[in-house]
């Protein structure tokens, strides 16, 4: 037998990409190395996942919303309770809008006024929610929807001819027409693949510790900067530690009890004594990233297409946009009728946010260095972030708001995430977009727009309805990942509304 796709890794990117592929009718199969998809790493303390707007927007955009909320913990919740800890950025009285490097921003002290094409949507702007929680959702998901998952598969090696690849795991042998790489950071498909990984080595080895500490009354809640590094401290016993080693440490020995202590010790100044080590795992601030995503029939995305350092949680979401973006277009190239270039244009829209991510952590890692020139470098970007544009534009960035794909078009929504609009009758326009097809929202109800839609059947859907708050727009052609393809504020141009179409959709039917 042969699939369509193999996708490597049960992650979440790769749980995700699944669903995406079967709902445009793929025969998917995914294989995991790991047996069990439960570990306590995925789990809280450490296991909480940031979530930003567009990974909030795309789980909204195919009904995950009410689940990925039922999901929040217990801590995250406003009325919540819990046993375990608020991580130390929320343990403030004001509403947290997200922090850079550790200097906090406040939701009070952003101007909304300069996100014109956004409205309110169920889906929001953050959320939080336990890794293993979210991975369960989505292989639920995936099982529904007929994706087979195999686990205890590591994939080993793979060869690919013009026509498919055959793929070597856990002593088999599968076949597909296309394989996707989304194992992770050390991934295997991205070596044996022979693609090239550049980028900036690390600089610290990052400890993630829970432990049991006689004297905590010697740490400080919260994030300190100290002459050698950076720690964060959350009651009872949550530890996170930045040693400026080089990354030397990092996956070299396993981290005793002795060693977290010896290391909290250098980096905080202070003579606290652990007195047990409940979990501990590390991680660096290596920055790298494919420079090409796709090498013939072997794709990559998520972490094993870039990673970088944990701080400041954007790689998750990173990873569901490339998801998003990559499913519909390898749909199409599968089924036949995806226009030139389209698969192409996963790389040349997703590299560059990546690599706009990837600085995003370097510049934070900068002003995390142990020297007293960052310290007042760290002082000043304090003051500008707490300017009102100064917020904005640190939440706008953080919240992944500002997203937008260069794709020319004369309309400024073009590129960006369509506003959740709101039609007469109360559907959302996030509600529209869940058969993963292309949506043309046309709120003036024109014959002509109808029947352009009608020329890609299956592949655009058109709804002529009125809508509550239209943001001065007229009509807006959206492709199946939520991004405006073309709009419009008046009489639309036809031609001009045509051409987009068959950009991203291809030829349309006779
Ligand atoms: C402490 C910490 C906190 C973080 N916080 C955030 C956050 O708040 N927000 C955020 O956006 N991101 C955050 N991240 C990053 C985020 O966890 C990753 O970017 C995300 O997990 C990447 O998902 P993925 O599916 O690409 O890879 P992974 O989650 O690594 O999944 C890869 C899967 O592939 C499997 N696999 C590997 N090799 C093979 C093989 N050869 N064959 C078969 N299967 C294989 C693995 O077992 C794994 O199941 C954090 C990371 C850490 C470490």
């Amino acid at each position: 037998m042969i699939h369509d796709v193999v996708i490597v890794g049960a992650g979440p990117v790769g749980l995700f990409l699944a669903c995406e592929l079967r709902l445009a009718g793929l025969s998917v199969l995914v294989l995991e190395q790991a047996e069990n998809p439960c570990a306590p790493l995925k789990r809280l303390p450490f296991g909480l996942r940031g979530l930003s707007a567009p990974t909030l927007e795309a789980f909204h955009r195919r009904g995950l919303l009410d689940a990925l909320v039922a999901l929040q913990p217990a801590n995250q919740r406003a009325d919540g309770k819990s046993a375990v800890p608020a991580p130390h950025w929320a343990q403030h009285s004001q509403r947290a809008g997200g922090h850079f490097a550790g200097i906090q921003f406040y939701e009070d002290n952003i101007d909304a006024s300069k996100w014109p094409f956004r409205l309110p949507s169920p889906a929001g702007t953050r959320m939080a929610v336990e890794m293993e929680s979210l991975e369960t959702l989505l292989a639920a998901r995936a099982d529904a929807a007929g994706v087979e998952i195999r686990r205890g598969v590591g994939v080993e090696h793979f060869e690919q001819t013009d026509d498919e690849v055959t793929v070597r795991a856990g002593g088999e042998i599968f076949r597909a027409r296309w394989l996707v790489g989304c194992d992770g950071g050390r991934s295997s498909v991205r070596k044996v693949g022979g693609f090239e990984f550049a980028g900036t080595d690390a600089e610290f080895t990052g400890y993630s510790i829970e432990v049991e500490i006689a004297d905590a009354d010697k740490l400080r809640v919260g994030r300190t900067y100290t002459a050698t590094g950076m720690y964060t401290y959350a009651a009872p016993g949550i530890v996170t530690i930045a040693d400026f080693d080089g990354g030397a440490f990092h996956r070299t020995q396993l981290v005793t009890l002795e060693h977290a202590q010896t290391v909290l010790r250098r980096v905080s100044g202070t003579d606290v004594t652990l007195t047990a080590l409940h979990l501990a795992s590390t991680w660096t601030d290596r920055a790298r990233q494919a420079t090409a995503y796709r090498r013939g029939r072997v794709l990559l995305a998520g972490d094993a297409a870039h990673t970088h350092s944990p701080l400041g949680g954007q790689g998750l979401n990173l990873g569901f946009g490339d998801a998003l973006n990559l499913g519909w277009k390898l749909a199409a190239t599968i089924r036949g009728d995806a226009p030139a270039g389209l698969l192409d244009s996963y790389f040349s829209e997703r590299h560059p946010i990546g690599a706009q991510i990837l600085d995003w952590s370097r510049a934070q890692v900068a002003l995390m260095r142990p020297s007293p020139s960052t310290r007042a470098l760290e002082a000043i970007i304090r003051d500008l972030i707490d300017t009102r544009d100064g917020t904005t534009y640190f939440a706008e960035r953080v919240s992944g708001v500002s997203l937008r794909y260069e794709l020319g078009g004369s309309h400024a929504l073009v590129g960006r995430s369509v506003p959740d609009f709101e039609l007469a009758d109360g559907t959302r326009t996030g509600e529209l977009l869940r058969a993963g097809t292309g949506l043309l929202l046309d709120f003036d109800s024109r014959s002509s727009l109808a029947e352009l839609a009608a020329r890609w059947p299956a592949r655009i859907r058109y709804v002529g309805a009125d809508a509550k708050q239209r943001l001065g727009l007229s009509a807006v052609l959206v492709r199946p990942d939520g991004f405006v393809a073309w709009a419009c504020d008046e009489a639309p141009n036809l031609d001009e509304a045509a051409q987009a179409a068959a950009r991203w959709f291809g030829e349309p039917n006779a």
